[in-house]
């Protein structure tokens, strides 16, 4: 589904991805953790073209998204992402949001779109938010939104870059249980957080990284219980 090989990022003189190569397998669910200044946002944003690279090669589906002509708004409606911060519509009702793209970019009908809005909105819970603007919603909920207007665009991969940082406590949960739910579904996912509980149910692999590398990739169970690597012993003593 998803391929980096020897994929190098600098910011000037700063080298922020250091040869990182990774694979995610269709339906997988990867999971990255790794300290502040690491680069996990700038690699994941880096996987639909959000960001572009110094050298190396990203294909998705074998399609090299890192070439000068690569259909890059193609990638984003497969690789979708979402953000810490949101990033809703303000001036659009809870539906709008959920239609604009799926109207505008893939032309679909309005009418289909609402339709298939109105589902995701249900299956986040929020269905009765559909004629409210996202400044009467509460984070969590506006976050529910957000992961439902990525559904609404029918994406084969979600990145997620910090999905629960910008909530408050007693939000997360809620959010976390929608992407719970969507990890059933076989949905690729790959997800930046902090959150370790999910981490450990949800993740088929968990990566991380340090200063640009990638240290250490393992199931849950070697990462919690076994790792040797001091950085990620560390880095684990400090958050749970
Ligand atoms: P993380 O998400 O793990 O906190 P980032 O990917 O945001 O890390 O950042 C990795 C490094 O790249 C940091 O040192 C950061 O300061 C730097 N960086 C990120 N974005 C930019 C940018 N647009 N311009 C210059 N440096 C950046
Ligand atoms: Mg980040």
């Amino acid at each position: 589904m998803l391929q980096l090989k020897h994929v190098n990022k600098f910011y000037g003189d700063h080298h922020v991805l250091k040869d990182i190569s990774l694979t995610i397998e269709d339906g997988e669910k990867v999971v990255i953790i790794g300290p502040s200044g690491s680069g996990k946002s700038t690699l994941i944003r880096c996987m639909n073209g959000l960001e572009t690279i110094t050298d190396g090669l990203i294909l998705i589906d074998d399609i090299d998204i890192t070439k000068k002509n690569a259909p890059i708004q193609k990638v984003r409606q497969k690789v979708a992402m979402v953000f810490q911060n949101f990033n809703l519509y303000a001036h659009k009702t809870i539906l709008e949001n959920l239609t604009l793209a799926p109207i505008k970019i893939k032309g679909i009908s309005k009418k289909e779109a609402e339709k298939t809005g109105m589902e995701y909105l249900e299956r986040v819970g929020l269905a009765d938010k559909a004629n409210a603007y996202p400044a009467q919603l509460s984070g969590g909920q506006q976050q529910r939104v957000a992961i439902s207007r990525v559904l609404n665009m029918h994406p084969e991969v979600i990145l997620f870059d910090e999905p629960t940082s910008a909530l408050d406590p007693e939000m997360i949960q809620e959010v976390l249980e929608v992407m719970i739910d969507l990890s059933s579904n076989n949905m690729t996912m790959v997800v930046v957080t902090h959150e370790m509980g999910f981490a450990r149910t949800v993740a088929d692999k968990i990566i991380f990284m340090d200063d640009g590398s990638i240290v250490e990739t393992g199931t849950p169970e070697h990462f919690f219980t076994n790792t040797q690597n001091k950085r990620a012993q560390d880095f684990l003593s400090k958050i749970i």
